[in-house]
């Protein structure tokens, strides 16, 4: 953009031709309409060049849309690439301006960083055709993932079937098509999935949604045509194709609609369903946001095994360090396991990147072996710059999730009607920095008041916690909150649970869900009515809060030796859960701290821990 401007606020920029600003829509027009005659691309995504009138254009392409696919549009449409950066003709026809080349010479060599994220792109054009995909035979091995041994587990089938797929055959049965990994970045999808490729022995077809993902139409859908061919030429086979919400989000899901994207996914759906037993080629893919997918890529036949790949465990950490050791030298006071205690959120490739920068440090004080100081300061270096893709969590952060976790899991445990915990974990998953996991104990089709009271509870739960043990809340509530307003609307509003508003029920036709938020549509109801569901749920929520809170003080013992042993475990199950509070209860009522005035202990008035 700021090229544009400087093409036409130049000082002496005397072209003989009027120069035309086009949208990036009407160049794309003009392409089709063969009214372009020459097209120079700069690697910030800049087109300049000649239309066929006589008169020079520039036009910017969005970012987000630059390719190296654009060439070929433009070849098919009798456009002369004239050159990438700053050798193109129309360029030349401005050589007297030096310092506008200078500016361009700049802008180009400044493109070069920003290349790489172009992912080859722009400056592609015009070049040797770019490789739409790698394609290699890995040599890696399961035993260069470290941990994770259940998710190499669940993919060694594919191993077995690209080995031997005819025994597949024979028995009639169909191998596995498509498996879907699911995890944070840098826990090693990409690397678990070249692994399958090198125990299996076959080659391996690597590509990333984004680069499918095209501004002109018909062409991902081309690429992935072309991609699957490839494949089943090479079968046994596989194909790994990273970051697959680029392509696979719900259709029509998105504010944009977006044609080429659906074409592309419609595709790929296409592709998968055509294969059989014999076929011999495997997708493998891998995403850190299934909740967007369109659920088509996960029918039978398609995707329909999820692995998921969490951020690793403390052990994991130390098995993790010890791979990425192995062409290092170490002190002998370095202990990974200390390091692993210290490295909460960190993902394999943090932790890969953590021995790097450690071996930095031990180079810049002329050593060729890693202290345990190399270590801390290259962990501290990656905390304090980690604002970018790394889930690390700093040690008060981690102290905080705990709180916040162990408040929900307790109140969870504690609340009769409420779903059993499956899993707590401080580890950082998606957006958020713990999860504490429900699994109800049947699907549920119909809900109870006492259920969504206790639900209530639950969800606040995390921030009753903190505001009990740090004496203040957070950022981390917000989503609860969300929710737990969410559902106290739908309480109130659709489903008569307000003494005030009574049996009334202003639901609007969609879903009823337990999803919350989800439909403001157009009221049907009186401004004084809103003021009622406003105010009813406010009293909810208020008291659920209260409920929570008092639960959390009346088992405060309980509350710190689970906050205690996530720190320690970071991820605990729900057995645990219930082992760690009925330790902590027993040791209450063996040693009563604070006896009523009747002389019961305190523990007597509280609800045991439900069994559930
Ligand atoms: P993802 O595809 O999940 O984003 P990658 O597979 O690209 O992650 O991982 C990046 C790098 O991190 C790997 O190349 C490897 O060096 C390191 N890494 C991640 N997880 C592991 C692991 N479990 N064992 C060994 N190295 C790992
Ligand atoms: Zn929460």
């Amino acid at each position: 953009m700021i090229v544009t401007l400087l093409l036409l606020f130049a000082p002496g920029l005397k072209t003989t031709t009027t120069t035309k600003n086009l949208t990036y829509t009407k160049f794309l027009a003009d392409v089709k309409a063969h009214q372009v005659k020459t097209a120079s691309i700069n690697p910030t995504g800049g087109v300049t060049g000649a239309l066929k009138g006589g008169d020079n254009y520039t036009s910017q392409i969005p970012t987000a849309l630059v390719d190296n696919q654009l060439a070929p549009v433009l070849k098919d449409n009798g456009v002369t690439i004239t050159g990438v950066g700053g050798t193109s003709s129309v360029v030349t026809d401005l050589l007297s301006f030096l310092p506008l080349l200078l500016f361009i010479g700049v802008f180009v060599w400044l493109g070069r960083s920003t290349r790489r994220q172009l992912q080859g792109g722009i400056m592609g054009i015009g070049g040797s055709k770019a490789k739409l995909y790698d394609e290699d035979r890995p040599v890696t091995r399961f035993s260069d993932v470290a941990g994770y041994d259940g998710a190499k587990r669940e993919v060694a089938e594919v191993v077995d079937f690209l080995s031997r797929p005819e025994r597949y055959t024979k028995a009639g049965a169909i191998g596995p098509r498509g498996v879907l990994m699911v995890g944070p970045p840098g826990t090693g999808k990409t690397l678990m999935a070249r692994a399958v490729a090198g125990e299996a022995e076959v080659p391996f077809l690597a590509l990333t949604g984004s680069s499918f993902v095209e501004m002109f139409v018909g062409v991902g859908a081309k690429r992935v045509r072309d991609l699957f061919a490839d494949a089943r030429k090479r079968a046994p086979s596989i194909v790994f194709i990273d970051e697959i919400d680029a392509i696979g989000q719900r259709r029509g899901g998105s504010i944009v609609s977006n044609d080429e994207r659906e074409q592309t996914l419609n595709q790929l759906l296409a592709e998968m369903d055509g294969f059989d037993a014999s076929t011999g080629v495997v997708v493998l893919a891998a995403t850190n946001r299934p909740d967007v997918l369109d659920a088509a890529l996960l029918r039978p036949g398609r995707f329909d095994r999820q692995v998921e790949i969490p951020l690793p465990n403390q052990s994991e950490r130390t098995a993790i360090l010890a791979v990425h050791a192995h062409d290092k030298q170490l002190a002998k006071d370095v202990d990974f396991d200390a390091v692993s205690r210290g490295t909460p959120g960190f993902s394999g490739a943090d932790l890969a990147n953590l021995l790097n920068e450690a071996a930095i440090v031990a180079v810049r004080h002329d050593r060729e072996v890693l202290t345990a100081g190399d270590l801390d300061e290259a962990r501290d270096r990656i905390l304090l710059g980690r604002r970018d893709a790394s889930n690390a969590l700093l040690p008060e952060e981690k102290h905080s999730v705990a709180v916040h976790e162990a408040g929900h899991a307790l109140v969870a445990l504690l609340s009769e009607h409420a779903d059993p915990v499956a899993k707590i974990t401080i580890l950082p998953a998606g957006r958020a920095l713990g999860v504490t996991e429900q699994l109800p104990v049947d699907e549920k089709h119909l809900y109870s008041e006492s259920y969504l009271l206790d639900s209530l509870d639950v969800r606040l739960g995390g921030r009753s916690s903190e505001l009990l043990i740090l004496g203040e809340a957070s950022t981390g509530a917000s989503n609860d909150l969300a929710g737990a307003t969410g559902l106290a609307i739908r309480m109130v509003r659709d489903w008569g649970l307000s003494p005030r508003l009574g049996p009334v029920g202003f639901s609007t036709d969609g879903p009823s869900y337990l999803d919350g938020l989800q439909q403001f549509q157009s009221r049907q109801y009186s401004e004084g009515t809103q003021q009622v569901i406003d105010e009813e749920v406010s009293r909810l929520l208020g008291e659920a809060e209260q409920r929570a809170t008092a639960l959390l003080s009346g088992h405060r013992r309980a509350l710190d030796a689970l906050i205690a042993l996530l720190l320690e475990r970071e991820t605990i199950d729900g057995e645990e859960l219930k082992a760690v509070v009925s330790a902590a209860e027993a040791a209450v009522s063996r040693t009563p701290e604070t006896p009523t005035p009747d002389g019961s202990p305190a523990a007597a008035d509280r609800p045991s821990v439900p069994s559930h």
